[in-house]
């Protein structure tokens, strides 16, 4: 079985892979026991190794495993998890579609049943300046009751009970961006009624399909 480390970094290359990134923006990381692995800062996402992850205990903050500097954000993904025992991975992109479509004013809301199934509780946080304690503080009140988050002028953050599930949602929230962008070119975009998402929450395929990734990992 791969290790959290091994995992992250393959969660690493498929986020690039997929082109929620660009460059050396965003981070990631995942839980492992009272250890969270973190993307070294300034490295891309498909050019990590798992020596070159940071390990830093969650309890103290202080890094604890690799020689190289965590995240600028390590305090936005440490103050998640102190709230959310439930989260195990942190994916933050920089994804250009959602970022684009977050940052106009134009709600990201619910045009496909995935953004109900997949994205859990969503919100919007306001800008606010990259890597400091104050965003950390924001994330961080949200993240106690959503699970995908909008990043004005910044980019997603989404989390995960699993690496996959976390993964998932930012193509999720991607990939609805890039439909409102295109159903406001071809047209006037429908989203969900407040009925649609509700009969979407009842049925019990996506809670089955949330079960299987806890399993799988
Ligand atoms: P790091 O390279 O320090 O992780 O910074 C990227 C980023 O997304 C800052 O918000
Ligand atoms: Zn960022």
């Amino acid at each position: 079985m791969a290790s959290v480390r091994e995992d992250l970094v393959n969660y690493g290359i498929k986020i690039a892979r997929a082109r929620l990134v660009a460059g050396a923006g965003g981070n990631i990381s995942a839980r492992d026991k009272n250890i969270i692995w973190m993307k070294p800062s300034g490295f891309a996402m498909d050019e990590m190794s798992p020596e070159d992850l940071c390990g830093i205990d969650l309890t103290s903050g202080q890094q604890v495993q690799g020689k190289n500097k965590p995240t600028s954000e390590v305090n936005m993904h440490l103050d998640i998890y102190r709230v959310r025992p439930d989260v195990n991975a942190i994916f933050h992109t920089h994804s250009a579609w959602a970022s684009g479509v977050i940052s106009s004013g134009v709600e990201l809301k619910a045009m496909f049943a995935e953004f109900v199934n997949d994205l859990g509780r969503t919100a919007t946080v306001p800008y606010v300046t990259p890597t400091t304690q104050d965003l950390a503080d924001a994330m961080s009140a949200c993240a106690k009751d959503h699970d995908t988050i909008f990043m004005v002028n910044h980019g997603v953050l989404a989390t995960g009970a699993v690496m996959k599930q976390a993964f998932y949602r930012c193509q999720v929230v991607e990939d609805a961006a890039i439909s409102l962008v295109a159903a406001c070119i071809t047209g006037k975009p429908r989203f969900l009624s407040e009925q649609n998402i509700r009969d979407l929450m009842a049925l019990e395929g996506p809670k089955h399909r949330v079960k299987m990734m806890q399993a799988a990992q």
